[in-house]
């Protein structure tokens, strides 16, 4: 009998074989006591190991070679420097010292603890970086019980044309052996879709479902398997009819996938001429590179909180020095800075937030600029080095979670000192650097005439801004269901902030998660959306949907649902979208 299960989807396309179940990697971490004698040499095991892990990665990114994987061996490359210089190797070697365990432990009890302060954060994206901290532990852990890790999956086959490999989790070098080996398919049982083995899947072309609970249990060594990447499905042992129908989904997908190739250099211009601004989200050098990779017009959110995330906040020069490697990778893109949007429960070890804590509804508490106009020496340290960073680049300035008028003058206010104290040192700066405000707040939209008149640009946070206009977490399950874009008060609260924007002439761009999802692409450019910021593997997919549609019939057809969102009972708004490009007259 067939049996379905559920995942993230991750990675598109659809993949047909036999399962594969890999060897659980997960190693028994034991603990115990080293002699003081000792020390000197478990800290020598644990460099070593760390050592051995780095040579494996190099080697790795290397075979897996720059043409087709270039986001791939940068998300190794990533790996390769969190093995230099985290956070976990210096507490590592003290706990070492002051615990007098062995290596293995020691690092296992960082892990934990860096683990904890992830899942603490109510950002999805910074949450799941925890991935990755644990496959680099993992790879030292298998470096220092001498596991065979220098050869992994030893037990699968070297071919791996239609096997659908299921493993509890992979690392992303992991990953790029399979890929070698040519896997057809990948399913694990742990990973979120903001994993990088994620988004390697997706750049590497491999489609894959994550997260899928228990799939090593559920699923049988050598059974078919049906993995639709898309729609994050597995069917095992499916029946004769849904076989065939997979197989011609397949060739369509791949039919799909040759045609996205050939949009890298096409413009993005909708059937009715309008030519739209696809820019990308990215801030770690993978993601810049894929942006680069994929045609993005420029970086239109360059979130920055990591770098408060690796110990004490960073100081002016290592931030410029972040700045002006993501200018370089851009080649004369723009680079659309985001100031600092921590606070709640998005808290470090490297910020004071113990007040914040005592918030009984953090979400609306001091965060982001809220907490940048608390702590302006915090912020005019980001602000002198977006200033530095300007002088090399197109560089704009983006303020997240902006509120009133006030908020935005004692920003420019701050911005005045920053630009005095890079003068008193003669340092170089763009004196016209634009100034953007993210729009996440309803009562910021409804005001966004009284704001505009203050900034250069915006960028509408829909993330945000859906969870405050629907009173709804955008982390929370159970409220998932009514974190709708298509509320009618949603949509007419976009098209007014789209609509004032126009008006008074200032530059309005989605950077929310909904300008990357393509359910939405008809329904943003109705709404008058012509700048969209997403994720750079959603870009491709996105401006196919805008090179096939028509924005005077999709507009139309908005403005009749708007009038009287009840009427259409028998198709939603996005059907409706959909339905008036077929209608005749083209
Ligand atoms: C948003 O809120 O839509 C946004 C882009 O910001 P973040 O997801 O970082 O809060
Ligand atoms: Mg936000």
């Amino acid at each position: 009998m067939s049996v379905k299960l559920e995942g993230h989807a991750v990675a598109p396309g659809v993949a047909i074989g036999r399962v594969h179940l890999a060897e659980s990697n997960e190693l028994e971490i034991g603990e115990f006591r080293i002699g003081r004698e000792d020390v000197g040499k478990e800290v020598r095991r644990y460099r070593n190991a760390v050592e051995a892990a780095r040579k494996q990665l190099l080697e790795l990114a290397d075979r897996i070679g720059p043409a087709v994987a270039a986001p791939a061996a940068d998300i190794i490359q990533s790996h390769v420097l969190m093995l230099a210089d985290s956070k976990i190797g210096k507490n590592t070697e003290e706990h070492i010292r002051n615990e007098l365990c062995n290596a293995e432990w020691a690092l296992q009890s960082q892990l934990e603890q860096i683990l904890s302060e992830f899942r603490s954060m109510d950002d999805e994206y910074i949450r799941t970086r925890g991935e990755d901290v644990t496959q680099v532990v993992r790879l030292i852990q298998s470096k220092l019980g001498e596991e065979a890790a220098s050869q992994p999956f030893e037990n699968i086959p070297d071919r791996l044309a239609d096997t659908l490999v299921v493993a509890s989790e992979l690392t992303p070098g992991e990953l790029a052996i399979l890929h070698e080996r040519g896997v057809a398919g990948i399913v694990t049982e742990h990973g979120g879709p903001n994993s990088h083995t994620a988004i390697l899947a997706s750049s590497l072309g491999i489609p894959a479902v994550l997260g899928v609970r228990g799939a090593r249990s559920l699923l049988e060594e050598d059974s078919t398997l049906i993995l639709d990447g898309g729609r994050g499905l597995l069917i095992a042992d499916p029946g004769q009819k849904t076989l065939q129908r997979y197989h011609e989904l397949r060739l369509e997908s791949e039919r799909f996938k040759r045609s996205l190739e050939s949009l890298r250099q096409r413009r993005a211009v909708s059937l009715d001429g309008h030519e739209i601004s696809l820019q990308a989200n990215a801030e770690r050098r993978d993601e810049l590179l894929q942006s680069v990779t994929a045609g993005a017009d420029g970086i239109g959110l360059y979130r920055t909180e990591f770098l408060y995330l690796q110990g004490a906040p960073p100081d002016e020069e290592t931030q410029l020095s972040e700045y002006l490697s993501a200018l370089e990778l851009l080649d004369g893109k723009p680079l659309i800075i985001r100031t600092l949007d921590l606070g709640a429960d998005k808290s470090t070890d490297a910020l004071d937030f113990s007040q914040l804590r005592r918030s009984a509804n953090p979400a609306l508490g001091l965060r982001a600029i809220r907490l940048c106009l608390r702590d302006t020496g915090l912020f005019k340290t980001q602000l002198r080095a977006v200033l530095r960073a300007s002088a090399s680049g197109r560089v704009r300035c983006l303020i997240p979670m902006i509120t009133s008028v006030q908020e935005i003058k004692l920003v420019k206010e701050l911005l005045g000192e920053a630009r005095a104290q890079l003068d008193e040192r003669g340092q170089q700066y763009d004196p016209e650097l634009p100034l953007g405000g993210m729009i996440e707040v309803p009562a910021a939209a409804l005001a966004i005439d009284e704001l505009a008149r203050e900034l250069d640009f915006i960028s509408v946070g829909t993330n945000d801004l859906l969870q405050y206009a629907l009173a709804a977490d955008r982390g929370d399950e159970q409220v998932a269901h009514l974190y709708d874009l298509q509320h009618p008060g949603i949509v007419r609260l976009l098209r007014y902030i789209l609509r004032e924007a126009g008006q008074f002439g200032i530059p309005a761009t989605i950077c929310g998660e909904a300008a990357g999802d393509t359910r939405y692409t008809r329904l943003l450019l109705a709404l008058g959306l012509r700048q969209f910021s997403m994720h750079p593997a959603r870009l491709l997919e996105v401006k196919q949907i805008i090179r096939e549609t028509r924005i005077d019939r999709a507009t139309e057809a908005a403005k009749r649902w708007l009038q009287d969102p009840s009427a259409a009972k028998e198709s939603s708004l996005l059907e409706l979208l959909d339905q008036s490009q077929e209608s005749s007259g083209s």
